[in-house]
């Protein structure tokens, strides 16, 4: 080979390389997040997410007056609480999941909607006087909840 073949060789060689690196690091997202720096929240937001947190758990142990009004089918009762201190809810859940770090937000708002979902079928579940459906849809809520709650920082 002659001089200059050898060195296109090397040059080609080592772009090669250099795309392979590259696309062994795009095509690595968990890796990449892991080396990302972890979102630091200023105590202002903190502060915020705390207050909302707080609210949203107040509304979680009210939930648990549910069970014994769908036991007693007092239909009425359930639908004019869902309609009533849970309409705050997807309020405060819709706000506490803007104020997360951005990348978390997305996951946040489509638990958020869960939750809510599960409420409108148990307000339906209501309507058609359905108990099996109630609490099937009060245990979803529930566990849609928590999963929103391990989405916010200790
Ligand atoms: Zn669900």
């Amino acid at each position: 080979m002659n001089p200059v073949m050898v060195r296109l060789r090397s040059i080609l060689v080592m772009i090669v390389a250099i795309v392979a690196s590259v696309f062994l690091i795009c095509s690595n997202p968990a890796e990449a997040a892991r080396s990302a720096k972890p979102y630091v929240y200023t105590p202002e937001q903190l502060e915020q997410i705390q207050r909302y947190t707080g609210d949203i758990e107040e509304l979680r142990d009210r939930m648990l007056e549910i069970p014994t009004l769908i036991q007693q089918q007092r239909w009425i009762d359930v639908k004019t609480f869902i309609h009533g201190p849970l309409g705050e809810l997807r309020v405060k859940m819709a706000r506490l999941a803007r104020s997360l770090e951005p990348k978390m937000q997305k996951t946040a708002q489509a638990a958020a909607k869960e939750v809510f979902e599960h409420l409108i079928l148990i307000d339906e579940a209501a309507d058609a006087r359905n108990t099996t459906k109630a609490f099937r849809n009060y245990n979803e809520a529930l566990k849609d909840l928590d999963a929103f709650f391990d989405l916010i920082p200790a």
